[in-house]
């Protein structure tokens, strides 16, 4: 099912893009939860981690690695955290997969 990242992705709705490359995009959150906050998404539309499949684990590293790109470019590449909500139940509203990149404040755990 096609979502808003989709149209991110073809410029069809404006975002705030930080970094782009062949395999993925990343984006500022429109509501952000930190100073830094950037929504890290694979142009392949997957709509939640748990559909990931075997043949997306390069897809999969590719963007862990981008994200540490990408913090090392808004200059929080030692402080950061990384978050996938999963489902629903798990407070996922865009079923898009997306990596939310979150730093330039503390980070407190257990995360609510
Ligand atoms: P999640 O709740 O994990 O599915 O995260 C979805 C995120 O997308 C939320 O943090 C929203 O603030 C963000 N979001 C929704 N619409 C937009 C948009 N048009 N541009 C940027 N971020 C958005």
């Amino acid at each position: 099912m096609t979502t808003l990242f989709s149209k991110i992705i073809a410029r069809e709705i404006p975002a705030d893009i930080v970094y782009e490359d062949e395999h993925c995009l990343a984006f500022r959150d429109i509501n952000p939860q930190a100073p830094v906050h950037v929504l890290l998404i694979p142009k392949r539309e997957i709509p939640k981690l748990a559909d990931a499949a075997a043949d997306d684990q390069a897809l999969l590293g590719h963007l862990l690695l981008a994200a540490g790109r990408v913090a090392r470019q808004l200059g929080v590449g030692e402080a950061f955290r990384l978050v996938v909500n999963n489902g629903a139940g798990a407070g996922q509203t865009v079923f898009h997969l997306h990596l939310h990149l979150l730093a330039g404040r503390p980070m407190h755990w257990p995360p609510g």
